[in-house]
């Protein structure tokens, strides 16, 4: 296959995905997070392109999965990023699955998704919607939509029926997670589920974010690169940094009665395999 791939094909211990297929419409992404982990595998990763000829190798791609396949929409790109008004990439691949069997995960952080509501109203589908911050998205994902339009996705979708879950990620310690304890309360009445997890250093993304951040230099330095660990390609923070981090979203979504996992995060505690991304919402 390819452009359909198996996700995770290293079966990595450190995810607990169900297992499924990932497909990116697109290489790149012109959302241009700073905090991506995309871009130190993929070249130019900052200047987007559409995927040659598509939908016509998607289809010889997707004939050969099983039923019932979970697809990943997408794993290392979005698929609503500002490209997908030009070559409706997208579009045209869920516009395909009509009538199909196989159900199909979208994961975005943009309100573009809005203009497909029909269609993903008559899929097997869930839908995916990152928030990372309130205020500093401008400077952490300067090509996205910002919170508002983010929120506004959240409400639309759910009281269209579509399964929605937020990911309230990467907590970036220093940044965000006020934003982000704050956040869970404003999405509660939508979601069902939520998944959270903490930034996972590369040295280019540290970088970009100490760049834009020029304050928490120290701070950043001192917890990835003096007192983080190095786990499967990427600097963690501390175990027990990210405990903290982690537990009082953890306790408020249980508070809240809401489905809570986390992603890579190798702490047992806060482990849900197989609920991790959102998909099980898929009916
Ligand atoms: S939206 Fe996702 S893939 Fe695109 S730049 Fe941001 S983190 Fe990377």
């Amino acid at each position: 296959m390819k452009y359909i791939q198996p996700f995770d094909p290293w079966k990595s211990s450190l995810c607990t995905c169900p297992p499924k297929y990932s497909l990116n419409p697109y290489t790149g992404c012109g959302h241009g997070c700073l905090y991506c982990y995309a871009t130190s595998f993929i070249k130019n990763f900052y200047s987007p392109r559409p995927k040659k000829d598509f939908l016509k190798i998607v289809i010889k791609d997707l004939v050969k999965l099983p039923k019932n396949s979970l697809i990943s929409l997408s794993n290392s790109s979005d698929p609503y990023q500002p490209l997908e008004n030009l070559y409706e990439h997208t579009k045209k691949f869920l516009n395909f699955l009509l009538g199909t069997s196989y159900r199909v995960l979208i994961i975005t952080k943009s309100d573009l998704i809005l203009r497909d509501i029909k269609l993903l109203t008559k899929l097997r589908c869930a839908v995916s919607i990152t928030i990372t911050s309130k205020t500093l998205s401008k400077k952490l994902e300067p090509g996205a939509p910002g919170y508002k339009n983010r929120l506004k996705a959240v409400k639309i979708l759910s009281e269209a029926g579509i399964p929605v879950s937020v990911r309230l990620d990467p907590i970036i310690p220093g940044l965000n997670e006020k934003e982000i304890f704050e956040i869970l309360d404003e999405i509660v009445p939508y979601v069902k589920h939520i998944t959270v997890s903490t930034y996972k250093a590369r040295p280019d993304s540290l970088k970009r974010l100490i760049n834009a951040f020029p304050e928490k230099k120290k701070l950043l330095e001192e917890l990835y690169l003096e007192k983080g660990k190095r786990l499967s390609g990427a600097i963690y923070l501390p175990d027990k940094l990210r405990y903290k981090l982690i537990k009082p979203l953890y306790e408020k979504a249980k508070k809240y009665n809401l489905s809570f996992a986390t992603c890579r995060e190798a702490l047992d505690k806060f482990k849900n395999p197989g609920k991790c991304d959102g998909s099980f919402l898929i009916i």
